[in-house]
């Protein structure tokens, strides 16, 4: 009887080691799995050259940032009144912001703005990408990743720091007009295809997509701004052209009537990968000619740069009010 009872407590002893021994093995497999998983993802990140250190753990994502920050503003008459206590605009995330504010009940501090979000993309990036992508979704015809972009012929500034630039004014500008915005890049350190540029804009809840660009020309006599939006037979986009077309016109008409600007209208190119990939209305920006003096001078002009941002964000009001 003694002999029984040693024998299967030894049998149970015996059990509890092979299962112990099992799930030791499990759980060591499982740590090697993750490690080689992180390693993979950060061989990944590590091979795109000019992706900064901190970045290469996440693929890009866009800043969403509702924070007035402390610039202030120099065209007084373009200020318009957030609608809500900015603190709370920062801590709120974006499927919040776009639900409507009851404005009878003064419930204190849950406004969130005029409820539109808008994806801005600042053109270009320190380093063009020479990678070559289609120009819309399903199309043979490809091109770079991102284009380098042109330069001051008078300042030297390149294209990517102007568009940069302006962006993060448009970004306060909307910002302090109770918009909520969505940076496709806030540092020229980023390696961003426009394509990816476009689908970002698409899954960020964004309604409409403002792309800031500059123009360059051979004729450095040429000057003014102009924009950019699909024709109606654009095979990828043409279900959207009149919303471009709207959008694009009302932006152009109000930079042209903040800076002085000659306006240059809406053109109607239909190779151009940032608006071929959207599926929101977009727009781009050709601010002015960097390859022209004039215009080159007076857009690194920083009073200038806050009329151009509240041009734009004129644009924009004129969308949503018609
Ligand atoms: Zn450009």
């Amino acid at each position: 009887m003694k002999n029984q009872k040693m024998r299967i407590l030894v049998i149970v002893c015996i059990v509890i080691g092979i299962l112990a021994g099992v799930v030791g093995m499990i759980s060591i497999l499982r740590v090697q799995n993750a490690t080689k998983n992180i390693l993979s993802e950060s061989r990944k990140a590590a091979s795109s050259a000019s992706v900064s250190k901190a970045e290469v753990t996440n693929t890009p994502t866009p800043a969403v940032t509702a924070k007035p920050t402390a610039v202030p503003t120099a065209t007084p008459t373009v200020q318009a009144t957030p609608t809500a206590d900015p603190a709370l605009i920062a801590a709120t995330a974006p499927t919040q912001e776009a639900t409507p504010v009851p404005t009878e009940t003064p419930q204190p501090m849950t406004s969130t703005g005029n409820g539109h979000i808008i994806a801005v993309d600042a053109g270009h990036q320190g380093q063009g990408n020479r990678e070559q992508e289609p120009i819309g979704p399903g199309a043979s015809e490809t091109k770079a990743k991102v284009a380098s972009g042109t330069s001051g012929r008078t300042t030297g500034v390149p294209e990517y720091q102007l568009n940069l630039d302006v962006s993060l004014k448009l970004r306060d500008e909307l910002q302090n007009r109770g918009y909520q915005v969505v940076m496709i890049r806030e540092t020229n350190d980023v390696n961003i295809s426009n394509a990816e540029r476009a689908e970002i804009a698409n899954n960020s809840g964004a309604e409409i997509f403002l792309r800031i660009h500059a123009n360059g020309s051979d004729d450095t006599d040429i000057s003014g701004a102009l924009t950019m939006a699909p024709s109606s037979s654009n095979p990828y986009v043409g279900g959207m052209a009149s919303s471009c077309q709207h959008l694009s016109e009302c932006v152009v008409n109000s930079y042209c009537a903040a800076t002085g600007f000659p306006n240059l209208g809406v053109q109607n190119p239909d190779n151009m990968s940032g608006i071929n990939w959207c599926r929101i209305p977009v727009t781009i920006v050709e601010m002015g000619f960097m390859t022209n003096a004039n215009d080159d001078t007076s857009m690194q002009d920083q009073a200038m740069q806050y009329r151009m941002a509240a041009g734009i964000a004129d644009g924009v009001d004129a969308y949503f009010a018609s």
